[in-house]
Formats: structure tokens, C-alpha cells, sequence
């Protein structure tokens, strides 16, 4: 339980951050709220031989609108993200997923931008990106590029992430429907969602149903033929690939994102 040596640099700046990180190399990691990074360190599961930590540069901390979205820094935590009265206004998905992240220490230190670019499959936040349509913002040496939440997760903790490139900005478009829904199943109030569901209009992202956030796409075909929330959630378990592990067997999953696509649907519906 005690991690590998490593180099700590703080950064206090975003340039900075890029530079540290450029400097030391391709096993640098950035450091943020640690939630994850640190369990994986002390567990021998990440050897990064420098961290870089960007906990306190200020710029990438807020949640602000802007035309026609909203942008959450990379820095804002999941408690600032329930708690944001813009968000609660125009995005309200987001800020309740937030909300119903760990505890209040995971959402006091986790941070949107760990979230995403940790990419754990059973996270919350990757799958309400998806179904928001968001755009993610990163920075690297060679400059800044966008990149939709759709292209963004590749695999089992993995990302389109280079070496070095930090995840600055979130960028939701102000939803076209106001209809949205965050369900989540799980053994205790505090733990990962064994299955969960975002649900924005009639985009419907799926938590912890294969090895990267997924869309629930069957679902979303028919939503668009015009079929009902039951109709519809009937096909939520098409083209997916959960895990069969010691919380759930694979059909266990399966039936979950049934159930919790038509729980979803219905709530969005109610809400619309
Ligand atoms: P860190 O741990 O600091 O970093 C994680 C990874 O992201 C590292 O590889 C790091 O290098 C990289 N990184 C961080 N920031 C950036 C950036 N801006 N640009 C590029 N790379 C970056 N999550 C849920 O979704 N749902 C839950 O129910 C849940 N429960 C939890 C319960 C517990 C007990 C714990 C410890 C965690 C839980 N989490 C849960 C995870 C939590 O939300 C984490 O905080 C989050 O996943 C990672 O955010 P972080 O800021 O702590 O990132």
C-alpha cells in the first residue's frame, strides 16, 4: 500500500502544468483530486514517475455560461457541479449525476476532468457526457484541440489523451429537450453503479455496460420511430458488453439496463 518513488511537482498555472509535464516526460501524470490516481499508485497499478499536480491552478476551476453552453473547468469538483445554480438551471442531469457521486469526500476532492480522463467504465460523469453531447476540451505542447465526448473513450481506461495533453474545458450545448433523468443501481448509497443510465431528450448513455461509456443506441433508434419509453428500453442491452464480476453476472447487467433505461425514460417524459 505504499506508492513507487516518484518526482512531485506542483503547477500553478496551466503553461506551467504542460511544460512540467512536457519536461518530465512520457511517465508523467497529471495529479488532481487523487481519487483514483492514489488508490492506483499505492496498489503498484500506476508507476508515473513524476506527478504534476494541478490541484490548485485556480483557471480551471468554474462553471460558467457562455453562448449558447455551459463550461466546467477541468478543475471544478463533483460537489461544486451539484451545487452550481447555472448548472442546476440549464443542465440539471449533470448536477444531480454529480451529486450522487461516492460520498462527500469523493466529491469534495474527485474533479469532472479526473473523472474523464481516468475513463473507469463504471464512472458516472463519461456516460452523462455522452448523453449531453459534450465537447471536450485539451491542451498539449503542440496546442489546444476539441474533442466530442463520442470520440473521447477508447478503452478500459484509456482515452484519446497524448502523453502530456491536460483536459482543460467541458462544453455541454444547452439541451434541446428539457426531459433527463440520471438512474443508478447500486448495493449501497456510496458505492459505483453497478448499471446506470443518463438520460438527456432522447440521447441515453449507459454506465458500467461494456469497457467504455456507451450509448444505448438500439434505444435511441426507436425513441426516434416514435416508440414509448417500455417499447423502447426493451432494446437497451443491444450492443453492449458488460462485465461478468463478483457484484453482477452479465445478465444481471443486462436485465439492470432494461429496467433503468424504461425508469429513465419515463422520468425524462414527465419532465419534458
Ligand atoms: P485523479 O485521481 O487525480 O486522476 C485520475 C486520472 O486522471 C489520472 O490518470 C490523472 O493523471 C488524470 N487526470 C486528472 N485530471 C486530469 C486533467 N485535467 N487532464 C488530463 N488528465 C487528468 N466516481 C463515480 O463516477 N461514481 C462513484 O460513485 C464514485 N465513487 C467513488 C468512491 C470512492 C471511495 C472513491 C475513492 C472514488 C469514487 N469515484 C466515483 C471516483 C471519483 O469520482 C474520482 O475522484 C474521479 O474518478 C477522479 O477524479 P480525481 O480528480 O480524483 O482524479
Amino acid at each position: 500500500m505504499i506508492p513507487a518513488p516518484f518526482t512531485y511537482q506542483r503547477a500553478s498555472s496551466v503553461d506551467e502544468a504542460i511544460d512540467l509535464a512536457a519536461e518530465a516526460g512520457e511517465d508523467a501524470k497529471f495529479l488532481a483530486g487523487g481519487h483514483s490516481l492514489m488508490p492506483l499508485m499505492k496498489l503498484r497499478l500506476a508507476v508515473p514517475d513524476t506527478l504534476v499536480d494541478i490541484g490548485r491552478i485556480g483557471e480551471l476551476s468554474y462553471v460558467s455560461e457562455r453562448d449558447g453552453h455551459v463550461a466546467i473547468g477541468a478543475l471544478a469538483t463533483h460537489d461544486e457541479i451539484a451545487r452550481s445554480g447555472v448548472l442546476a438551471a440549464t443542465v440539471p442531469l449533470l448536477a444531480d449525476a454529480a451529486g450522487r457521486i461516492g460520498d462527500p469526500q469523493v466529491r469534495h476532492c474527485g474533479t469532472i476532468g479526473g473523472s474523464l480522463a481516468h475513463a473507469d467504465p463504471a464512472a458516472d460523469l463519461p456516460a452523462v457526457m455522452l448523453a449531453l453531447d459534450a465537447t471536450l476540451v485539451a491542451r498539449g505542447p503542440s496546442g489546444t484541440r476539441e474533442i466530442a465526448a463520442g470520440d473521447f473513450f477508447l478503452g478500459l481506461f484509456e482515452t484519446v489523451l497524448a502523453p502530456g495533453e491536460l483536459l482543460t474545458e467541458i462544453r455541454i450545448p444547452r439541451p434541446a429537450s428539457a426531459g433527463w433523468s440520471f438512474q443508478k443501481f447500486s448495493k449501497r448509497g456510496i458505492d459505483w453503479a453497478i448499471v446506470g443510465v443518463a438520460v438527456q431528450g432522447g440521447n441515453v448513455g449507459l454506465v458500467n455496460m461494456g469497457s467504455t461509456p456507451l450509448r444505448a443506441t438500439a434505444t435511441e433508434r426507436e425513441l426516434a420511430a416514435g416508440s414509448g419509453p417500455g417499447d423502447a428500453a426493451v432494446h437497451a442491452a443491444e450492443g453492449t458488453s458488460p462485465s461478468d464480476d463478483l457484484n453482477a453476472p452479465r445478465a444481471y447487467r443486462e436485465h439492470l439496463a432494461r429496467v433503468l433505461v424504461r425508469r429513465a425514460l419515463q422520468e425524462a417524459a414527465s419532465r419534458a
